[in-house]
């Protein structure tokens, strides 16, 4: 994944965070305002915004936005978009979808069906 493309995924990742924040208070969304206006690969103030906002969310929610912040560290690793089972890129038309996806679909479906889930992937 080029790095354009890498900046439009972490753009939607951010937006993302943002609309979590947004649910908490004014001020933590303008502290992830601040951090996005200087996009970097390697962001570790970034990190620490979204560890303190997760801490303020429901199990639910706080989920979602860990979930973000893994894949902002993906991001930094290099390893983002490709699925952490079988090492492939993950199709940019799922990454479009669902930004945060660990697995392809084909790897999802099977991680699911070992969780014994039968619900689609979370957005
Ligand atoms: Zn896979």
């Amino acid at each position: 994944m080029n790095s354009n493309k890498r900046q439009h995924f972490k753009k939607l990742l951010m937006a993302e965070l943002r609309r979590h924040a947004q649910q908490i208070d004014d001020e933590q969304a303008s502290a992830l305002e601040i951090t996005n206006d200087d996009v970097k690969d390697s962001d570790h103030a970034l990190h620490d915004v979204i560890q303190g906002l997760a801490l303020k969310l429901s199990d639910n929610e706080s989920q979602m936005v860990a979930d973000i912040d893994q894949a902002l560290m993906r991001m930094e690793e290099g390893s983002y978009g490709m699925c952490l089972r079988c090492g492939r890129e993950i199709d940019e038309r799922r990454l479009e979808v669902v930004p945060t996806a660990r697995y392809d679909a084909e790897c999802q479906a099977l991680v699911e069906a070992a969780k014994g889930q039968t619900a689609g992937p979370s957005l």
